[in-house]
């Protein structure tokens, strides 16, 4: 049973590793400037200016960092607020969230729970079934469009 537990949080550690394992440089290469400094110092892009603010075609949408799914189209919604906005994401267990004061503000970041890369905020005054609204940055995400797939 200890031994089990060894090789659980050996897997986890070198998982985390790998997600984690590009330099501040690397990052700024693959994601463009904007993008890193939303994913890994939570920055918040201009509101409208997202690629995927008005996306409405079929699709998921993953992570810009790892690639983990993260939200459905079908659970997108116009929110009028400037980013894309879901009620709820893909799974439960696929989003970090944690409060956070900076700003001024008492508000709930929501973070992957893959890699960690900052997403956006939650807030709750999204429509039913969850009244959830969760505020995402389009920099960090990628999208998986189901007709080209
Ligand atoms: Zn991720």
């Amino acid at each position: 049973m200890s031994f089990l537990l060894y090789f659980v949080s050996i897997y986890k550690v070198q998982k985390d590793m790998a997600k984690k394992n590009h330099t501040k440089a690397e990052w700024i290469k693959i994601l463009g400037r904007e993008a890193y400094s939303v994913c890994w110092e939570k920055g918040t892009e201009l509101p409208f200016s997202g690629k995927y603010n008005s996306n409405k075609n079929d699709g998921i949408y993953l992570c810009v960092c790892c690639k983990t799914p993260l939200f459905n189209s079908s659970e997108k919604y116009d929110s009028g607020t400037g980013w894309p906005s879901f009620w709820a994401p893909i799974e439960e267990k696929t989003v970090k969230m944690e409060r956070d004061t900076s700003m001024g503000m008492i508000r709930t970041e929501v973070s992957c729970a893959s890699c960690e890369s900052h997403l956006g905020h939650v807030f709750p005054d999204g429509p039913q079934p969850t009244g959830q609204r969760f505020c995402i940055n389009s920099v960090s995400l990628d999208f998986a469009d189901k007709k080209s797939s």
